[in-house]
């Protein structure tokens, strides 16, 4: 079988946000604590491919005991889940061979005027070092990463796009404000075991999905189980399982970071 982990299932801000007396950024239920969003696959080829460099992954990597990766997938360049790329640096003093960073171009040549130490090198490295990363295109439609089969999609996300995939049984839609029909086809089609979906919050958001909206598609997807995440400090865990629980969706769930799923 293959295996994914929730790494984090936090919106942008990551729940508790810094300063803020809600009770939910104030509730001891570790349920509600939640890093920013980022998966890990660990594929039945044992391969390990990280979606997303949020500026919690060096907790989350420790979290996880993860002493290696293959790959790396970025969806999008927004700070939540590129601005912890230099925490892959360890993994360039073990191995001194660049690690993949699949992405889009957009989002190539963005990462390239974020971080030209990383990706633009033209001195000689003096000091700590840098991580090694080599960037590869992703295009939409099916494509092998690390000999695994993924069908990537782009999506409309604030000014711009966001990648979403599905690979075998697993599919990833995160950051996005709707999901195309020819999408929402693709991923029904795919008769996935898995589906871990954006779900801001209960209110609607001009580039995130919110509740009502996220269970439509879910129901359009069908899924075996579907897993709600990048979610805000509006969602209280109990709360959200007493009411998809009471709407009568028994295999939607929130996230809990550190969750991990298998599928075929
Ligand atoms: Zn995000
Ligand atoms: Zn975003």
């Amino acid at each position: 079988m293959n295996k994914i982990s929730i790494l984090g299932s936090g919106t942008s801000t990551g729940v508790p946000i810094l300063g803020c007396k809600c009770r939910i950024c104030q509730s001891n239920d570790p349920r509600n604590k939640r890093l920013r969003a980022s998966v890990l696959i660990e594929t039945k080829n044992s391969k390990s491919i990280l979606v997303d460099t949020s500026p919690d992954l060096r907790a989350q990597l420790l979290n996880k005991n993860i002493s290696s990766l293959d790959g790396v997938i970025i969806t999008h360049d927004h700070a939540d889940h590129t601005h912890g790329i230099d925490d892959l640096r360890p993994f360039s003093f073990q191995t001194q061979t660049p690690l993949p960073i699949f992405t889009d171009s957009e989002t190539s040549l963005s990462l390239t005027t974020k971080f030209p130490y990383i990706f633009q090198r033209n001195k000689p490295i003096i000091g700590g070092g840098i991580p090694l990363l080599d960037l590869y295109p992703i295009n939409e439609g099916p494509q092998q990463i690390l000999d695994e089969t993924f069908h990537f999609y782009f999506l409309p996300h604030g000014h711009g796009k966001s990648l979403c995939f599905f690979h075998e049984k697993f599919g990833y839609i995160v950051d996005c404000r709707e999901i195309l029909p020819q999408v929402l086809k693709s991923f029904r089609e795919a008769k996935l075991d898995l589906l871990v979906i954006d779900c801001l919050r209960y209110q609607p958001h001009q580039t995130h999905l919110h509740l009502d909206l996220t269970l439509k598609y879910i129901e359009e997807i069908k899924p075996k189980k579907a897993i709600l995440t990048h979610m805000g400090h509006e969602i209280e865990y109990s709360d959200i399982i007493n009411q998809l629980s009471t709407l009568g969706y028994n295999s939607i769930f929130p996230a809990i970071d550190g969750q991990t799923f298998l599928y075929s």
